[in-house]
């Protein structure tokens, strides 16, 4: 509404102002009116009565008056009437009183004296002027007044007669009275009037005009009819002077509502505009400052709105962090973050020691996450770092009730918490996250509390229940459906890492494209279920020979795809190819139809193929369908040249195990000869190969094949079982080859059974321990492994000793070397080859034996291929020597004639001698 402007910043400019105002007008000015009312019709009706008994009493004043001057004139004229004779004094003494005074005689005639008194008054009188005492005459001529006659009876000498005085009207009338009247006054004998004093007031018209009149008796005293004095006077003028004390009387009262209701209104208006002022502040979410003290309902008032302001506001809180959670939960946050949230909202609302929270998996076997805060601790610790905050009983507890526990978990317990109020959440009827407070000297928080605390945990469950649905759709969207296996998604993704980590760390790795053969044959003969079953076998077979490091994925129909971890060569790859090969050669499927089903893979190395994970996808790709076009059923690179050397690698590496298997390794013997003597000491048994294709293949190369594709140990002990049975044999022949030694690879000592092996193999052939040298390499020793050098001590305590091959190459350090648990030093053969005066090698190769005699081992040097050389060593006291220059590796046989030989020769010096 539009205000006029002095109203504006005035209390009515609001409209409760307003209103107020006009109720204190109306409950001022109607009963003010009302009174004011009354009291001047009652104040009217009084003056009115006072106005008439005011005319009255004027009236009958008046009256009086004249009926007295009517008295005493005619009491005067009775008195002269009595005299005998008038005289001169009595004229003298009428005068004043009577205007003529005329002596009448009795009877009267009319005729007689004409126009004198006696006959008018006999005229207008006739007898009646013999019985009365007052006759009133007409005027006798046109404005002229009536006259009023006094008679009296005359007793003179001349008879009686009537003594005649018509009274003097100044005299009767009271000249001085016209002006006393505010009004006319009229004096009537019946119907005459005979004298009127005054105006006619002007209100004698009106309703305001009042009248009297006075009945003046003459009958008793004058023996005439009665005269009437009415009077109209103007009624007393009640509403001017009513007027005049009612006009301040209102315009005080008016200043006196003004007053009252604008103070009135200032103490409603101005708490209620405060109050409106807050409501509107925390209606726009700002905080407001309680009022001050005012000790009347409108303190009260106040107060209930704090109380209400601060429920709002909470309320108002709890509504925008709700919708918060609400949001981080639509924006599928982990359930984690949302409890962080939920923790700080209790910790902000009540004042509870600690807040605990735990959040279960749907699997009952995956590890609950918790939560805990205490009360001035700024961070939620978390993670299942917090075993057992609150003990599993928790999650048994009805879901949806607040129950308290002395059971408080270690979380709690080390912060000295005695007792939790725990609420349980369910999910689908089962416990599925719980909230615990810590209750210490604040007390249990209150109702409010507890409720709001129930929608964050409800909350929680539900951010729990998205959080695993958001896991499950993840899954699946990076897995096949079919075989559980991941998907091409998941696959870059795997790749991705991988390539990460390898750029990391320097790894390399392959990966592999498996494409199954003829499987869409399968798939239409036998049916999609077939295919299906095939499928997921494949998938199982894969996975198995591939190992768990490695990663698998399907990418649809009979594709799939692995990235094979720490390939450290190519041949690394193509052997787990092969590996799967194998496995796939048993039926996959025995439903009825026994089903061989072949592959073909593609193998693509990083980096060397690609350093992208498309890029090795590709090419690996490309890789598979070059197997495809070969005829399938089997493998090949990306790099066709690696290729074959892969192909060839894995060819050697499968044919050498069927040879170990088969038995087909043959071990040759290099006598080892005392060169003072020339007699055989003792034999270095070296193992041998003969490819069926390729022929002799170095054991340098094959034992390499044999250590990186785990056959060493088969071989290792292949040549041990037949090295002891050539011994025992040789023995039992009644030849004496001496110290059998056997070359042992580091991979056999670190293996932690060779001690066993050789016990076995001891004891299958029946020879003795003290016959078996045992060789071992001197950088094994150096690298020290606590495993290999307790087999060495093994083998030692039970009898054999032990020989450090390849010695003076190795960088053993002298005091490493009193440690170790060795009989023998073999000098290196690379020594040997430029073993000249003053060379490097003989300064070497004398320090070794030096070093042997100091430290009290024996001394074997090998590789010795001239004369001179042995001369050599037997210059610096090395006598035991193994070379070409005595004897080449020999075959059992070729070994056994040599033995002979010399064993007769022995015999011969023998018996010359
Ligand atoms: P090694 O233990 O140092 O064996 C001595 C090698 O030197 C043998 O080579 C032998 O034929 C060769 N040789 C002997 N006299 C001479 C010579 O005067 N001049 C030259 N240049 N070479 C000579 P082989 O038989 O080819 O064996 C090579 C390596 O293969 C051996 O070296 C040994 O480390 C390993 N090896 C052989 N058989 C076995 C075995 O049964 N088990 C294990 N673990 N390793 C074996
Ligand atoms: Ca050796
Ligand atoms: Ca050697």
């Amino acid at each position: 509404m539009q205000l006029p402007p002095w109203i504006e910043g005035t209390f009515l400019r609001s409209r409760l102002g307003r209103r107020i105002f006009l109720t204190f007008c109306v409950a001022v000015v109607v009963p003010a009116a009302a009174v004011s009312w009354l009291a001047w019709r009652t104040a009217s009706a009084d003056a009115l009565e006072t106005s008439q008994a005011a005319l009255r009493t004027e009236i009958k004043h008046y009256a009086l008056n004249l009926f007295e001057r009517l008295e005493s004139a005619h009491a005067l004229l009775r008195q002269v009437g009595a005299n005998d004779r008038s005289t001169e004094a009595d004229a003298a003494l009428l005068a004043p009183f009577f205007s003529s005074v005329e002596t009448l005689p009795l009877p009267l005639d009319g005729a007689a004296g004409g126009a004198g008194l006696g006959g008018w008054l006999a005229r207008h009188a006739g007898d009646q002027a013999l019985s009365t005492a007052l006759v009133v005459l007409p005027a006798r001529q046109d404005g002229e007044e009536a006259q009023v006659v006094i008679l009296v009876p005359n007793r003179s000498e001349r008879g009686d007669g009537l003594l005649a005085g018509v009274v003097r009207p100044g005299f009767l009338w009271g000249e001085s009275d016209d002006q006393a009247f505010n009004g006319r006054l009229c004096v009537l004998a019946g119907d005459r009037v005979l004298r009127c004093h005054g105006d006619l007031p002007e209100a004698a018209q009106t309703r305001t005009a009042i009248r009297d009149e006075w009945e003046l008796f003459l009958e008793p005293a004058f023996g005439a009819g009665s005269w009437r004095v009415t009077a109209v006077a103007e009624r007393a003028p009640v509403l001017a002077s009513y007027l005049g004390f009612l006009a301040p009387l209102a315009l005080g009262l008016l200043l006196l509502v003004l007053m009252l209701s604008s103070m009135e209104i200032r103490r409603i208006l101005v708490p209620l505009e405060r109050l409106v002022g807050r409501i509107r502040a925390v209606g726009q979410g700002a905080t407001t400052q309680a009022d001050t003290r005012m000790d009347d309902e409108f303190e009260t008032l106040a107060r209930t709105f704090d109380d209400m302001e601060g429920r709002i506001r909470r309320q108002m809180d709890t509504l925008r962090i709700l919708s918060e959670i609400d949001r981080l939960i639509l924006e599928r946050v982990p359930a984690a973050a949302v409890v962080d949230v939920v923790i700080a909202r209790i910790h902000e609302i009540s004042r509870v020691d600690g807040i605990g929270v735990s959040l279960a998996g749907v699997d009952p076997q995956q590890p609950k996450r918790h939560f805990l805060r205490m009360r001035g601790q700024r961070q939620v610790e978390a993670g299942s770092a917090l075993p057992d905050t609150l003990h599993e009983a928790a999650y048994a507890l009805e879901p949806g009730q607040w129950t308290p526990m002395r059971e408080v978990g270690e979380g709690f317990a080390a912060r000295g918490v005695q007792e939790v109020l725990v609420l349980a959440v369910g999910h689908r009827e089962q416990s599925r996250a719980w909230i615990a407070l810590a209750c210490g000297d604040g007390g249990t928080p209150g109702e409010e509390v507890l409720l709001e605390v129930r929608d964050l945990a409800e909350r929680v469950a539900v951010a729990l229940a998205v959080e695993e649905h958001e896991n499950l759709l993840l899954f699946q969207a990076r897995h096949d459906p079919l075989t559980g296996l991941a998907n091409r998604l998941a696959a870059l993704e795997a790749l991705d890492l991988a390539i990460e980590g390898a750029k990391a760390s320097g790894e390399t790795f392959a990966t592999v494209f498996i494409d199954l053969d003829r499987f869409k044959s399968i798939n239409d003969g036998l049916g999609h279920a077939q295919g299906d079953t095939v499928l997921v076998r494949a998938g199982e077979l894969i996975r198995q020979g591939i190992g768990p490091d490695s990663f698998l994925a399907r990418f649809g129909g009979d594709e799939f795809f692995v990235i094979l971890r720490n390939v450290q060569s190519p041949a690394d790859a193509a052997r787990i190819t092969s590996g799967l090969a194998a496995s796939f050669a048993t039926p996959l499927v025995s439903n009825g139809t026994e089903l061989v089903v072949g592959f073909s893979a593609g193998v693509a190395l990083y980096p060397e193929h690609g350093s992208q994970a498309h890029e090795l996808i590709h090419n690996s790709d490309v890789a598979m369908y070059r197997a495809k076009k070969a005829g399938g059923g089997r493998m090949a690179f990306f790099d066709e040249e690696m290729n074959a050397a892969a192909l060839n690698r894995v060819q050697l590496e499968n044919d050498l195990r069927a040879a170990i298997r088969a038995g087909l390794l043959e071990v040759h013997y290099q006598p080892r000869v005392d060169s003072r003597s020339g007699r055989i000491v003792g034999t270095e048994a070296l193992a041998r190969w003969t490819h069926p294709v390729r022929g002799r293949i170095a054991p340098d190369t094959f034992i390499g094949v044999a250590e990186e594709c785990g056959l060493i140990e088969e071989l290792g002990e292949l040549v041990l079982r037949k090295a002891c049975h050539q011994l025992a044999a040789w023995k039992s022949g009644g030849i004496d080859p001496g110290l059998l030694a056997i070359n042992v690879s580091s991979y056999q000592l670190r293996s932690g059974h060779l001690a066993d092996t050789v016990g076995r193999a001891v004891a299958a052939s029946g020879i003795q321990w003290r016959d078996l040298e045992i060789e071992v390499t001197e950088s094994l020793l150096v690298s020290g492994s606590g495993a290999a050098l307790q087999q060495l001590q093994a083998l030692r305590e039970a009898g054999a000793t032990v020989a450090i091959d390849d010695f003076g190459t190795g960088y053993s350090s002298l005091a490493y070397l009193t440690r170790l648990p060795v009989d023998t030093l073999k000098i290196d053969r690379a020594f040997m080859a430029d073993l000249a005066e003053d060379g490097a090698s003989l300064a070497v190769v004398r320090s070794i034996i030096a070093l042997a005699r100091a430290l009290d081992k024996n001394i074997v040097a090998e590789g010795v291929e001239s004369a001179a050389h042995v001369q050599l060593l037997r210059g610096l006291g090395c006598h035991i020597v193994q070379g070409y220059v005595y004897y080449p590796p020999l075959d059992p046989g070729a070994c056994a004639e040599v033995l002979q030989r010399l064993a007769t020769q022995d015999g011969r010096v023998a018996s010359t001698r």
